[in-house]
């Protein structure tokens, strides 16, 4: 099975459904990679590159077959990684700083590189401009600190890292991250555990441990967040986390002051990392208030951008973009794939997810395929349109 960052399948409890799901979706990630290899032995990526930027791939009705369309539209992608390194915590932790630096040198060669605060201005201005990138980090691991930013530096290249309250407040790693250590340590070949009734698990392989752990986090993400709170510390006191493997994993603040004077920049990520659209009020306003107010305390900085965490459709709200709204965030970036055009909501931007799996041919045939396919909901946005959609909080003040 393949493990990507996207966390598609978190909502899918149906175990037949979830196979058939997993089989067509790594049938799907095999082809493309075989496209991708041709594509980069014959040197047609390059080709590729310069069509996106006056074309895009649309379905067409009664088709099966995409079209495609000639666009002036400007493009904007996000990329969105999480570790680099190899000696992180299960999840997340295998992308190779060798190939994080190939990767970066080929974005640095091939196209428009800016920061997210330029991003979002271009994007609200209405800029016309070749394919831009913005590049991303979630969750505030150390291991940017150690390997990421180095190679950020020697490109020149800016970068936006969305920090986890309470993680730089404890140093510790985050929910999501000890339920997978806690799966990696128990003894025994099976485990059961209180998932709406009680649900088995054969630990036989490092591989069904993580999927395990992959499961129970996707159940906890449907979970009313204060619910899922409590079923956590009920969960650690019967499992054995081992402090080495949670101490001493996420940035430190002289590590983030250190890359914000060099010129990184920093967003929120909530206190605890919960699925945003779980919280009640109380929680919204913890989550994304005290967060940012943290964050500013911490730098000495405005904190303008958010990140949501998991980032998938079922994880965000409406209510929560009025809350990011009134606090004055600038953005919010999610999980969706795809490129994002003047006229795309501030509060819905979409990222392309870097897979550990990927190697630099997969890598530089996503980036441009990401270019070229047009996303679902932008496909009724005039070509040319320029003004951000408001948000509803926004639309009311201005009706007074
Ligand atoms: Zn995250």
């Amino acid at each position: 099975m393949r493990y990507d960052v996207s966390w598609d399948f978190g909502a899918t409890s149906n175990d037949a459904a979830r196979a058939e799901f997993m089989k067509l979706a790594d049938a799907k990630e095999l082809c493309r990679k075989i496209v991708a290899q041709a594509l980069y032995r014959t040197g047609l990526l390059r080709a590729v590159d310069r069509l996106f930027r006056s074309r895009e791939l649309s379905p067409m009705e009664g088709s099966r077959l995409p079209r495609l369309r000639r666009s002036s539209r400007s493009k904007f992608g996000i990329l969105c990684y999480h570790r680099v390194g190899t000696d992180g915590v299960p999840l997340f932790s295998r992308l190779q700083p060798k190939l994080f630096r190939a990767q970066m040198e080929h974005i640095k060669k091939r196209y428009r590189v800016v920061s997210l605060g330029q991003l979002c201005r271009e994007l609200q201005d209405g800029t016309s401009a070749e394919p831009t990138l913005a590049i991303t980090f979630d969750d505030g691991y150390r291991d940017l600190y150690t390997h990421a930013f180095s190679v950020l530096q020697e490109y020149q290249l800016p970068a936006t890292i969305y920090l986890i309250g309470q993680c730089m407040e404890s140093g510790e790693v985050p929910w999501y991250d000890r339920i997978f250590l806690a799966l990696k340590g128990v003894t025994g070949t099976s485990f059961e555990v209180e998932m709406d009734g009680f649900r088995q698990f054969a630990l036989s392989s490092p591989k069904a441990r993580i999927e395990a752990a992959w499961e129970i986090v996707s159940y906890l993400r449907t979970k009313p967040d204060s619910w899922r709170q409590k079923w956590c510390a009920s969960f650690e006191k019967e499992v054995l986390i081992r402090p080495e493997d949670t101490e001493g994993r996420m940035l430190k603040w002289d590590q983030v002051r250190t890359m914000f004077r060099a010129g990184v920049s920093f967003g929120a990520h909530t206190m605890s990392h919960p699925s945003v659209s779980r919280l009640d009020w109380q929680g919204l306003e913890t989550e994304l208030g005290e967060s940012k107010r943290l964050l500013e305390q911490g730098l000495g900085s405005p904190i303008e951008d958010f990140a949501y965490p998991f980032g998938k459709p079922e994880d965000r709200s409406l209510a929560a973009e009025e809350f990011l709204a009134s606090y004055g965030y600038r953005s919010a970036v999610t999980t969706t794939e795809g490129f994002n055009i003047p006229g795309v909501s501030r509060f819905q931007l979409r990222r392309l997810s870097i897979s550990d799996d990927w190697s630099l041919v997969d890598f530089a045939f996503n980036v441009s395929r990401m270019f070229l396919e047009t996303p679902s909901e932008m496909r009724s946005i005039p070509i040319r349109s320029a003004e951000p959609v408001l948000s509803r909080m926004e639309q009311r003040e201005l009706q007074g």
